[in-house]
């Protein structure tokens, strides 16, 4: 299937093209900006999602009507800004990081952007934050950006503990174009992609760096 639509995001999405869509489509309020720039302005990783994305996710909460949603890899909370904002009033999302520093820099943001009462940031490595997180569950959505070599063990958790009809994201889906290569990391990844294509009905959007999209059946 190496054909034109394989090749269409290079040969068409230059770096110009997708300044003029993020900013037309999935432009930034101050709060959105100040989240998207804490990265690079607290000296972390830079490994946000793009705003095109960011705006997808929020907007697939918005159509799913999802209210209880689960985030892996919190960063400094833009992802976790834009799920939260398209969260009816009585929603909630649980958004869980590792690093401490991390976590403190997305409380600030989420509280900015005005949802702190409807996200809480839970510090912690995440399979063990999972298992205490999943007497709240079912839940409608979950969303997974976090270390690459578990996307496996979260992909079961989130089988598990999603309702049916309820939505799997996983960023990061061609794990930065090593997907196929011989590395415990990408077979991890690709046990992901395999398994949750026998739980969910899936997609593979072609982001940047791909988002599985799945619904539970
Ligand atoms: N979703 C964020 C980006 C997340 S980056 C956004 O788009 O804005 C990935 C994050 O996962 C990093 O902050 C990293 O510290 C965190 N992380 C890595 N391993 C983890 C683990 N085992 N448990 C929880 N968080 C982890
Ligand atoms: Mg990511």
């Amino acid at each position: 299937m190496a054909d034109v639509h394989s090749r269409a995001g290079e040969r068409y999405a230059n770096a110009d093209i997708r300044a003029y869509v993020d900013q037309l489509h999935a432009g930034h309020d101050l709060p959105l900006q100040r989240a998207f720039e804490a990265p690079e302005r607290e000296g972390m990783p830079a490994i946000q999602v793009g705003p095109s994305e960011g705006k997808l996710l929020g907007m697939l909460i918005a159509l799913t009507g999802a209210r209880r949603v689960v985030e892996v890899g919190t960063l400094a909370g833009y992802s976790a800004v834009r799920m939260a904002r398209a969260l009816p009033r009585d929603g909630r999302l649980w958004t869980i990081e590792l690093d401490p520093k991390h976590a403190a820099v997305a409380r600030t943001r989420l509280a900015e952007a005005g949802v702190a009462d409807q996200a809480e940031v839970l510090q912690g490595a995440a399979l063990e934050v999972l298992t205490r997180l999943a007497p709240e569950g079912p839940f409608d959505a979950v969303f997974i950006d976090a270390d690459k070599g578990n996307y496996d063990r979260y992909g079961r958790w989130a089988r598990e503990h999603l309702r049916p009809g309820g939505l799997l994201l996983g960023d990061n889906a061609y794990f930065f174009g090593r997907l196929l290569e011989d590395t415990p990391e990408a077979g991890a990844m690709r046990r992901f992609h395999e398994e949750a294509a026998q739980a969910f009905d899936t997609v593979c959007i072609p982001t940047p760096d791909g988002l599985l999209l799945g619904i539970k059946r």
